[in-house]
């Protein structure tokens, strides 16, 4: 029997496992599109020409995750190095351990802490503040964490991020109160975490090795060809597919400069910079990464966050009340459509981590049956979209 061609709009994670499964599955030939002329999406890695640093072109990027399954999976295309991610940030008042621990609190107020103590000096900090109706980011964190914490790490930062005033952002931003009140200062509490040893592009490029799968990379794909094919797994924007008929999701995204100097510039990964007056977010020093290695040359990159223009690359969904009305519009046409699936960061407009990514592609391609006729419209129940 001939076997059924699908279409993978995307060469990120998201596509690369799920093709990668119905290959294994067999009876499908799987082309994966990307109008980049490189494999990974945004996870895509490649080894600076100057400095031979190994660079994450789109952003660093870690991976994390609890679920032994994903390490597993991961780990059969890659060997990974052993990598935990500390952050620091440069404040108005010095450079502290984030997220904000035992060790920053007790160095920012000169203290000796323990614990139980700390917890309690916050939640003093924080009960002017607290009224019962905090609503908006500025009301809650001020009420967890009180002015001078709020001051010096999140105010200047999440202004920045968001490219507005923290009092028009919604308070369910901060899910918990953002404090540590234990010396840990890894950022991800995962078990399993790491880096590729030779970037994630090999370790992609490993995933869509198969016989069953061709690339076609520096190729965009419109939803005007689907008919070519017997399936198609889109991983681009959702609203695009549909040529925005129904209004633009919208996106912050990041843009980066980069510096190669000689030596170590800043001696860490990263520094987070609060203030509202610095331009940037944080700084990037990619040697660091790769602790196996040794690089006499560094590079630095630079991050500006801004929202997304017509040229920019989307990064971070933002999810207001007005996206997630436009994006029940784009569910309602997908669900009416035949031949077409939405998958991935882009088509199911969540931030996701690589390790969901992985999870969700698997958890996918569980779900599909034999005939692409009966395969779901999203990679995940539609409430979860919205949840
Ligand atoms: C700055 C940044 C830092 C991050 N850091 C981490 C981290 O530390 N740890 C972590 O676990 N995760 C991190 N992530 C998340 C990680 O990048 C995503 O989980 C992952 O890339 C999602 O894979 P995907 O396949 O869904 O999407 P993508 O990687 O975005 O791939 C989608 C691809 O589709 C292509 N495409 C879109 N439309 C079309 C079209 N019409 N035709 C052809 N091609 C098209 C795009 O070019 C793109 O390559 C980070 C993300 C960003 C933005």
């Amino acid at each position: 029997m001939e076997p059924k061609t699908i279409a993978f709009v995307g060469a990120g994670l998201s596509c690369a496992v799920l093709a990668r499964e119905l290959a294994e599955r067999g009876g499908f030939r799987c082309v994966l599109f990307d109008r980049r002329p490189h494999l990974g999406g945004n996870c895509h890695t490649a080894r600076d020409a100057e400095t031979g640093v190994m660079v994450h072109t789109y952003g660093p990027h870690i991976f994390h995750t609890s679920n032994r399954a994903v390490w597993d999976y991961v780990n059969r295309f890659t060997e990974f190095g052993p990598f935990v991610n500390r952050v620091r940030a440069v404040t108005p008042r010095g450079i502290f351990s984030l997220p904000v621990n035992l060790m920053t609190l007790n160095q920012f107020f000169g203290k000796n802490m323990t614990p139980r103590q700390a917890e309690a000096f916050v939640r003093e900090l924080g009960a002017p503040f607290r009224t019962g109706r905090e609503r908006n980011f500025e009301e809650v964190a001020l009420s967890l964490v009180g002015e001078e914490l709020y001051r010096n790490f999140f105010h200047g930062y999440t202004k920045k991020q968001w490219g507005c005033e923290p009092s028009e952002l919604p308070g369910a931003i901060i899910k918990r109160l953002p404090l540590r009140f234990t010396y840990r200062d890894d950022y991800y509490q995962d078990v399993y975490q790491g880096i590729p040893v030779h970037g994630y592009t090999p370790m992609i490029e490993g995933i869509a090795s198969h016989p069953a799968i061709e690339l076609r990379l520096g190729e965009g794909f419109a939803r005007e060809r689907a008919g070519e094919f017997d399936h198609v797994f889109w991983s681009g924007p959702i609203d695009a597919c549909y040529g925005g008929r129904h209004g633009k999701l919208s996106y912050r995204t990041v843009h980066w400069t980069e510096e190669r100097l000689d030596g170590d510039a800043q001696g860490t990964v990263c520094l987070n910079y609060t203030a509202e007056e610095v331009p940037f977010t944080r700084k990037i020093e990619y040697k660091h990464y790769t602790p196996w290695e040794t690089h006499e040359r560094t590079l630095v990159a630079t991050e500006f966050s801004k929202a997304t223009g017509p040229e920019d690359d989307p990064y971070y969904p933002i999810r207001s009340e007005r996206d997630m009305a436009v994006l029940r519009h784009y569910v309602g046409e997908a669900r009416e459509e035949k031949g077409i699936s939405f998958l991935g960061r882009l088509g199911t407009y969540r931030y996701l981590d690589m390790h969901m990514v992985v999870e969700e592609s698997l958890a996918f391609a569980a779900r599909l049956g034999t005939e692409p006729a009966d395969w779901p419209r999203f990679s995940v129940p539609e409430e979860k979209l919205f949840s």
